[in-house]
């Protein structure tokens, strides 16, 4: 099935009150500081191929305008029938898992300053992988992303509200944008299927935008209470190991990454918060 793509995240509701956040908890002005990043910043795949004319092209093909949160849900709501029909994610038949992401997604929803438009949906995946990604407000978890999570709660916390800021940020409309480039250049307007936007979106956030996502998912959990260092803890524990890694393959794909993401969001942490994140748990 053809289906025109892609992603971004999630859906809101929920009766949190502001006044149930102590005022201290409150979402301030946050600085978003990306200088600890190198110059050598990834970018994805269509980007890598049109260098600095990317750009250019795309604004000229797609104007990230006509990207709104409805065109993203459509895309989303597209993406997920064909991924479930053409069996590219086996989906967890397990509903405390799914219920309880649902709690968790709906809560760093709630907290949200400026909430887009975009109808949020969670599932847990029968996967053996550490993985976690999202695509026009379908946000999708591993199982064993979930038992990474287990007994570190804060940590689901964070990814689920990384994932969440992959869309309220913009980068789910701009890959949108680059994946109109895409069919326009490569000629894949009848291979965009699930598993072919899957691929294309695990290589299309470089590391500015995985940044970026990590920190407002921290700000979203920090304002639920939650351990905001749990985060740092995780990529310390992926920089280390090289057997965790190779399971995040997939959508985490940032080695070398991970302990330059540990460093800039324990950085974010301590400007914004000033709490300073221990030694790895
Ligand atoms: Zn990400």
């Amino acid at each position: 099935m053809t289906i025109t793509i892609v992603i971004s995240f999630l859906l809101l509701t929920c009766d949190f009150i502001d006044t149930q956040i102590p005022a201290e908890r409150k979402q301030k002005e946050m600085t978003y500081s990306y200088a600890c990043l190198d110059s050598t910043v990834s970018a994805g795949r269509v980007n890598r191929m049109l260098g600095k004319g990317g750009d250019i092209v795309r604004d000229l093909i797609v104007s990230e305008k006509t990207i709104t949160d409805e065109v993203q849900n459509e895309y989303g709501a597209a993406f997920h029938k064909d991924a479930v029909e053409s069996k590219t994610f086996k989906m967890l038949d397990d509903t405390k898992i799914n219920s309880h992401l649902n709690q968790v997604m709906q809560e760093l929803l709630a907290v949200r300053e400026v909430p887009s438009k975009i109808d949020y949906h969670i599932y847990a995946l029968d996967d053996t992988a550490i993985n976690a990604f999202t695509f026009g407000g379908r946000i999708y978890v591993t199982k064993r992303m979930y038992e990474e999570c287990e007994g570190k709660t804060a940590l689901l916390y964070a990814i689920v509200g990384h994932e969440i800021g992959h869309s309220e940020k913009g980068h789910i409309k701009r890959t949108i944008q680059e994946l109109h480039v895409s069919n326009k250049i490569f000629g894949e307007e009848n291979g965009l299927t699930a598993f072919s936007i899957k691929r294309i979106l695990t290589g299309s956030f470089n590391q500015k935008n995985e940044l970026e996502a990590d920190y407002y998912g921290t700000d979203l959990a920090f304002q639920l209470d939650q351990d905001v260092c749990a985060a740092v803890s995780f990529w310390r524990k992926m920089a280390s190991s090289e057997n965790e890694y190779n399971k995040v393959e997939d959508f985490f794909r940032t080695h070398p990454f991970s302990a330059l993401r540990a460093q800039c969001l324990q950085n974010h942490i301590n400007a914004n918060f000033s709490k300073k994140c221990g030694l790895l748990k």
